[in-house]
């Protein structure tokens, strides 16, 4: 094999290893994507279960105890986890001096005088 055919044969198994890399590559982001999917998904059957407790609780869903514990164990953590952002809410209407209508409950700057939704009167206390 003469140089150039050598140097040939060396570029087109360099274009064939791109190519299937590139192939890979591609495979790999549909993998991703289907694994995304799945993981959709999985939330979403978490999110059914938190509604039906929330909703009509579970009693009577008929289910292996570890299974129902377990759930109702993630419910309690999400109870949690929304008390949680609900105080840091808190914290950041506090910073921003921001207070609640105690009528409607729409957020007051601390210079208002009225509501601007339902025009009750802000209490001093409030500003
Ligand atoms: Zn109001």
């Amino acid at each position: 094999m003469g140089f150039l055919d050598k140097a040939k044969a060396l570029g087109s198994k360099t274009v064939e290893e791109g190519k299937k890399y590139a192939e890979i590559t591609k495979l790999n982001m549909e993998i991703s994507t289907i694994q995304e999917q799945i993981k959709e998904n999985k939330i979403a059957i978490g999110d059914a279960f938190v509604n039906l407790n929330a909703n009509s609780g579970l009693e009577g869903i008929v289910l292996p105890e570890p299974v129902l514990s377990q759930i109702r164990e993630f419910n309690d953590k999400i109870i949690q986890f929304t008390q949680n952002i609900q105080n840091l809410q808190n914290k950041i209407d506090e910073l921003k001096n921001v207070g609640k209508c105690l009528e409607c409950g729409a957020d007051i700057a601390g210079n208002e005088k009225f509501c601007s939704k339902c025009g009750t009167i802000i209490p001093e206390a409030v500003q």
